[in-house]
Formats: C-alpha cells, sequence, structure tokens
C-alpha cells in the first residue's frame, strides 16, 4: 500500500456477475433468452474482433422486452449469493464502510437478484435496458454513471469517484470486465478468470473464494496494515 493511501478510510467496491453470485447471470441470461444471432457477436468476440463493451451493446440487442419478466423470474431461480456477502455487507454497514456494486450486466436483473437478497438498499452501478419500437433492447447509462469504450458501464469511474471522496478503494471481482477496474484500484481481491488477468499483467491481488476472506482483508486493511501480496 502506498504510503500516502495509508490513513485513508476504506471504500469496498463488486463486481456482480460471478462475484456477488457464484454464476455468471448475464451469460445465461443472453443464452437462454437472446433471440438467434448473439452467438455470432461471441464469436467474434472470442476472435479478438470485439471488446467487452461492443459485445454487451449487441447482445442486448438481441434482448426482447416480451420476455423480460420471463428472465428476471429465470435469473431470481438461477441466482446463488457468494459466502460471506451478507455478513461483509451487515459489517460495513456497522462501520460505515462504504460498499457499492459496479455491474456490467444490466439492471432488470441485477436489481431483481439484490432485492430479493435484501440487498435492495445497496449502492449500485449498472447499465440498463430499454426497448426500441420494436422492442429489441438498448443499453444506456443511467445518469451520472459514465459508459466506456471497453467494458461498457465504466469500474475505473466508479473506482476514481470514491477516490475524490477521499477513500482508498478495494476492488473484489472475477472476470474480463474488471481488467481495467483493477489496475486502479489500491486493493485487488480476485477470483476466477480474474486471478489470471492480474497475474499475467503483474497485479498485486489476493485470492479469495467467500467474501468472508474478503472481508479479512478489508479489515486489516482499514486498520491500516499493510496490503498482501501473493
Ligand atoms: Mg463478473
Amino acid at each position: 500500500m502506498e504510503s500516502h493511501n495509508k490513513n485513508k478510510p476504506l471504500a469496498i467496491l463488486v463486481d456482480f456477475d460471478g462475484t456477488i453470485t457464484t454464476r455468471d447471470i448475464g451469460d445465461q441470461v443472453v443464452t437462454k433468452f437472446a433471440d438467434p444471432g448473439w452467438e455470432s457477436a461471441l464469436e467474434r468476440f472470442h476472435a479478438g474482433e470485439m471488446n467487452i463493451r461492443d459485445l454487451w451493446g449487441c447482445e442486448t440487442g438481441y434482448l426482447r422486452e416480451e420476455r423480460e419478466a420471463e428472465t428476471v423470474a429465470y435469473s431470481l431461480t438461477t441466482a446463488e449469493i457468494r459466502s460471506g456477502f451478507r455478513e461483509m455487507v451487515r459489517y460495513c454497514d456497522e462501520n460505515d464502510m462504504p460498499v457499492e456494486v459496479a455491474s456490467s450486466g444490466i439492471h432488470f436483473y441485477v436489481d431483481a437478484i439484490l432485492e430479493a437478497h435484501g440487498f435492495g438498499e445497496l449502492a449500485r452501478a449498472r447499465p440498463v435496458v430499454e426497448y426500441d419500437d420494436k422492442g429489441f433492447g438498448v443499453m444506456v447509462m443511467p445518469d451520472g454513471v459514465r459508459d466506456c469504450g471497453m467494458t461498457a458501464m465504466c469500474k475505473c469511474d466508479r473506482v476514481w469517484r470514491l477516490r475524490r471522496q477521499g477513500f482508498k478503494v478495494m476492488f473484489v471481482g472475477d472476470g474480463a470486465s474488471d481488467e481495467c477496474a483493477v489496475n486502479q484500484a489500491d486493493i485487488v481481491m480476485a477470483t476466477g478468470a480474474l486471478r489470471e488477468i492480474c497475474r499475467s499483467k503483474g497485479i498485486e491481488h489476493t485470492p479469495f473464494e467467500t467474501f468472508h476472506q474478503v472481508l479479512e482483508v478489508a479489515k486489516t486493511s482499514a486498520g491500516n496494515h499493510h496490503r498482501e501480496s501473493n
């Protein structure tokens, strides 16, 4: 930890899909509910011809307004909250440590899942899906949430908003949509594919499987101890 950050209070930014939830709900929403045609976008992404912003924007265009209610219902039955998240949020509430969700995944399932599990009050930034006059999805950013050319919802911007408020920032994530933000955060907690991304880029991080582990590091960091390295 850089010394000038040592005495700043800690804020925690958390990815949603595959981090708060054990599985990536957004992937399942597209796979099960998007109209045929989205697969070619995924192939172009895997071929390196599209970034996450383009992929998500394209896939959203295959979502249909008439299937949204069904999609939300499916998301609610499929989503499992990762162990320890509830305890971490409670601890942070009680200790005035801000927790904010920074999600590339879209509002209707992110909001529904958070609310169904009692996290309706949790601060969050995520894209919103609106529908065109033919009922096809269009991804838009709510006021105050920055669109970025790389990953749609700009997670770096969320890091910097908290920084400007005087916090040092812990980022907790699992995958490619977190790739930019882990370069900006003071402390990185990584699971899933994000571990390899951090390793390959030489970004200091702590691996985790549960939010109990995240909370332990948060408590240590808030207590001005040295950042752990792995
Ligand atoms: Mg994720």
